[in-house]
Formats: C-alpha cells, structure tokens, sequence
C-alpha cells in the first residue's frame, strides 16, 4: 500500500487522561488525520508502556479496514534475547493493535552495538521468515549512530527496505547525529527514508528570540511547520513523523503537510542562520580534542561535561542530568577537581575549565 502524503502519527505522546491513552481524543484525532488523506501510524512495544499499541487497536484497527492505513511496529531490544523469542514477541504486538500483519517491521534504535547482538541472535533472518509468512510486509531499521556505521549495516544487510532516521536542521550537520550524511548512505543504497525527531524532541519549537523572529518575518506559519517542511524539502525522505498529543498539533501540523510545500530558497537561507544563533548561544567552544582529560589527575570527563552543558545553554528547557551523571559514572566528578589548573595549560582554546567545572558542581550537585 503507498504512502499517502509525507505526515505520520507517531503514536508515543498521546493525549493522556488520569494516566491513561485518551480513547476518545486519539479517536477524533485518528479521524481527522484519515479524513485529511494521511495514513501512515507509527507504534513500538515499549510505547506509554505498552498503552500505545492497545491505541491502536481502539482508536484504529477496529474502526477502519485494515487497507485504509499503513502500520509500523519495531522490533525494540528490550523484549526480547534469543531468535525464538521474536515470532512470540510480533505475535503479542500483532494481537494488541488489533492486525494481522504491520505494513513495517524495524528493528529499534540499531547502533554498531545493537546491530551485532541482532545480527548474531537471528534477527534479521526472523525476520524475513515472518514476512515470507505474511505477518510483516517489509523488513526495516530504526537507526541512531554514524553515517559510516549506517553504510556498514546497508552494506552488510541489503534486504533492509527502509531505514528511520533523526533527521532534522539543528541536526543536519551535527557531528554525532549526522543527519545530512545519513541521509546520503540511505540515497546511495536506495533506500526510502522515515524522519523522526524533525522537531528534535520539541526543542525547534522552543527557539532564542532572535532566531524566532528570523522565522516569523517569513511566510508566517508555526515554528514547526518551519521544521516539518524542512524534511520536506529532501529528496529521498517518504515520511516525516511527528508525535503528535493533542488535536491543536495535529491541525497545525495538517494544515503544513496537506500539500507539498518545500522550503524557499529564502527560508532555507533563514533556517542556516537560525542554526547559527542556536549553535553560538553562548556555547564553550570546547573542541573536545580531549588534551586536558589526558592531564587531569582526577580523570574528569571534562570535554563531555561541556557537551552538556552547551545543550543547555542552546536549548532552555534541556534536561541534562542523564548526561552529565552518565558522564561521570566512572569518571571524576566535577566537584572532585583540586584547582591544580594543568587542564588550562594545555587547552587550545583557553578555556577558563576550573570555573566552569565548579559551576556545573554547584548547578548540578555533582
Ligand atoms: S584543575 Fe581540575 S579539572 Fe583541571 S586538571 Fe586539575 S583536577 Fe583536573
Ligand atoms: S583541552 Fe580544551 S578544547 Fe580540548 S577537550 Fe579540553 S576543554 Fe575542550
């Protein structure tokens, strides 16, 4: 079944009510997103605990011919370790959303990592065997490391049909996500690509003053109807996925994506200087060549600390604590610093790392 229109519905932030999927919103929504000519729903079994899929089955398999709509459901790797384990795991997935068989079947969130430990416990033989069965009709990946890593998989594994990645403009030419080049190895192996997170986890809609204004000196529209149409504007990309929570974003988001409205060449212009502003808030330009952590008696991670706190400092509403407690999980701690300075002495960019770190010891009890 073809993809109508590039909008999707990604199922993981529904609307809630007293801690449960609201039924009747996910319902109207659901209504309003067919009626509107899309068909594309994207779920996963770890999604609100599990409520996600059973949404699915309310608000749309037993409300709609299975042929009205596309399913992707994935292959997440917490519910699983062994290849006997996976027929049993789509089987439960396939009962709670109501179907007899998911459009996609994506192994989740695949790194250089995760993608050994599936391709050693049979994953992706499983899962071609489920689809000669009928039960998924396309075998795909979910995907979160590098471009060269992503080639690696392509390379090695060329019944994958279609690949997810983040891809957004913050993220473009982000060294760690690597939007823009893994993009490129999806078009050189001809592989249709999923978007998700094009407005980074909502952090696009939440821009410094100055780049807001950049925006809405434009066409007018929503800050992210500016980052939906981005996505948009890329040859290659089939679907964009926004995880949408409540009726007003789904309308928002409609009235942007009902027909093919790719960026201006003046708006991608404003969108590279919108990148700018966010990359230069006050960032610690920090190039994390890593001579002070060879100096530093106390072993402090101090390159990723600064990864961190530079999220912070281009996003308000970041939550760093996950990183910066995962930073120095066997490493110093920012209050174990003893002032020695031999970190400042050799850091290229002069660098003031003493106070810094007692600002992040004190900001964060660390
Ligand atoms: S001043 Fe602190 S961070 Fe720098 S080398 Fe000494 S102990 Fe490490
Ligand atoms: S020496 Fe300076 S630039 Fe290099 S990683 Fe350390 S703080 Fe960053």
């Amino acid at each position: 079944m073809e993809m109508h229109k590039k909008l999707g519905f990604g199922l993981m932030r529904l609307p809630m009510k007293d801690g449960e999927v609201d039924i009747p919103q996910t319902c109207r929504m659901v209504d309003r997103f067919l009626e509107e000519g899309f068909n594309y729903f994207d779920t996963a079994h770890g999604y609100i605990q599990g409520k996600s899929e059973k949404a699915v089955k309310a608000a749309l398999s037993s409300r709609y011919p299975r042929e009205s709509y596309i399913l992707t459901n994935k292959l997440s790797g917490g519910f699983w370790s062994r290849q006997e384990d996976i027929e049993p795991l789509l089987n439960s997935q396939l009962e709670a959303c109501g179907v007899a068989y998911f459009d996609y079947y994506l192994m989740h969130a695949l790194d250089k990592t995760s993608y050994r430990r599936y391709l050693e416990n049979g994953a992706f033989s499983e899962v071609l065997r489920l689809k000669e069965k009928g039960k998924v009709r396309h075998m795909g990946i979910s995907f979160h490391d590098t471009a060269e890593v992503l080639d690696m998989i392509l390379t090695e594994q060329p019944e994958i049909e279609i690949v997810q990645i983040q891809f957004n403009y913050r993220d473009y030419e982000d060294p760690d996500v690597q939007s823009g080049k893994c993009l490129e190895v999806c078009r050189k192996h001809g592989k249709p690509v999923l978007v998700m997170e094009p407005v980074r986890g909502g952090s696009l809609v939440d821009l410094p003053e100055a780049a807001q204004q950049l925006l809405s000196a434009r066409r007018g529209g929503s800050l992210a109807s500016y980052a939906l149409r981005y996505c948009a504007s890329f040859e290659g990309i089939v679907m964009i996925l926004s995880g949408m929570s409540s009726t007003e974003q789904m309308e928002d988001n409609i009235v942007t994506m009902k027909e093919d409205n790719p960026l201006t060449e003046d708006e991608m212009k404003a969108i590279g200087q919108v990148v700018e502003i966010l990359r230069n808030q006050n960032q610690i330009p920090c190039t994390r060549c890593e001579y002070c952590t060879e100096r530093c008696p106390k072993n402090i991670p101090i390159p990723q600390l600064f990864k961190a706190v530079n999220r912070k400092r281009e996003f308000r509403n970041a939550d760093i604590t996950w990183s910066l407690n995962n930073a120095v999980k066997e490493r110093g701690k920012p209050s174990d610093c003893i002032s020695c300075g031999l970190c400042e002495r050799v850091c290229p960019q002069h660098i003031e790392i003493r106070s810094l770190l007692r600002e992040i010891a004190e900001n964060y009890q660390l």
